[in-house]
C-alpha cells in the first residue's frame, strides 16, 4: 500500500465510529476541484505500509475505525491484505472510493472486509469526462447498483461543482434507484488546481438557498438527501 497522509483522528469520516483516515496515493479520475491534488501526482512524502499499520497499533483501543480514502484505493493492489490486517487488529473499516471497480468493491464487501462504503458520484452521465477526465458514470452505476443488490451499508457523495444546476442535479438523482442516503456536499475552493481550470473553478456553484428551495423536486428522486451544514 502506498499513502501519502494519515489524519490521526476525525469523527465525521466514518458515521458513528472514531476513526484515522488513511489517504493513499493515486487516482484514476482528475476532477478539476479535487482537493487532494499532492494526492493524485504523487508529490510529498510517502507513508508506507509498515508506519501506517505501526501507527494502527499504538492507536488500538483509542480509535474504533480506520477509514481508507485517497486518491482512490481500489487501485492498489494489495488493498484487500491491508484491510484484512486492520481487521484482525479490531478495526471497522470504511472505504471511500470514486467507484471505477465496480467487481472488487463488491468483492470487498462480500469477503466481510468492509463495514461501510462511500461512492462519489461525480457528475451527470453526460457531463462525466468533462468534470473528472473519464467517462467513468456506468462503472460507477455498476458499483452503486452491486451494493445495492448485496444490501451493503453505503453512501452515495456528489460535491456541488461550481456550474452544475438544480436540473442538472435533478437529473442525477433521477438516474439511480432509490439510495439508502446520497450526500450533497458544497464546493470549496481548492488550494491547487491547474491554471486552466481556473475559470471554471470561478463559475456560480450552488448555494443552501437555492438548494433548500430545490428540495421538494430532488427528494421525489431521492427522499434520502443529506445536504451538508
Ligand atoms: S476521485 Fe477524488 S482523489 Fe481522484 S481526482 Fe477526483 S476528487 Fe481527486
Amino acid at each position: 500500500m502506498r499513502f501519502g497522509g494519515i489524519q490521526k483522528t476525525s469523527t465525521i469520516d466514518f458515521p458513528g465510529v472514531l476513526s484515522c483516515v488513511l489517504f493513499t496515493r493515486g487516482c484514476d479520475l482528475n476532477c478539476f476541484y479535487c482537493h487532494n491534488r499532492e494526492l493524485i501526482e504523487g508529490i510529498g512524502p510517502e507513508i508506507s505500509e509498515d508506519e501506517a499499520l505501526s501507527f494502527l497499533r499504538r492507536r488500538q483501543g483509542l480509535l474504533d475505525g480506520v477509514v481508507v480514502s485517497g486518491g482512490e484505493p481500489t487501485l492498489q493492489p494489495d488493498l484487500s491484505q491491508f484491510l484484512n490486517l486492520c481487521k484482525g487488529m479490531g478495526y471497522k473499516l470504511k472505504l471511500d472510493t470514486n467507484g471505477q471497480r465496480p467487481g472488487l468493491t463488491e468483492q470487498l464487501w462480500q469477503e466481510e472486509l468492509l463495514n461501510y462504503i462511500a461512492v462519489d458520484v461525480k457528475a451527470p452521465e453526460a457531463e462525466y469526462a468533462e468534470i473528472c477526465g473519464v467517462s467513468g458514470f456506468e462503472k460507477t452505476r455498476e458499483t452503486i447498483l452491486a451494493l445495492l443488490k448485496r444490501g451493503a451499508h453505503f453512501e452515495a457523495r456528489t460535491t456541488l461543482y461550481p456550474g452544475l444546476s438544480i436540473e442538472e442535479l435533478e437529473e442525477l438523482l433521477s438516474s439511480f434507484p432509490v439510495l439508502p442516503l446520497w450526500r450533497m456536499n458544497y464546493f470549496k475552493m481548492p488550494e491547487q488546481y491547474c491554471p486552466t481550470d481556473e475559470k471554471r473553478l470561478k463559475q456560480p456553484a450552488l448555494t443552501p438557498v437555492m438548494l433548500k428551495e430545490a428540495l421538494p423536486f430532488l427528494q421525489r428522486h431521492q427522499p434520502n438527501l443529506a445536504i451538508e451544514k
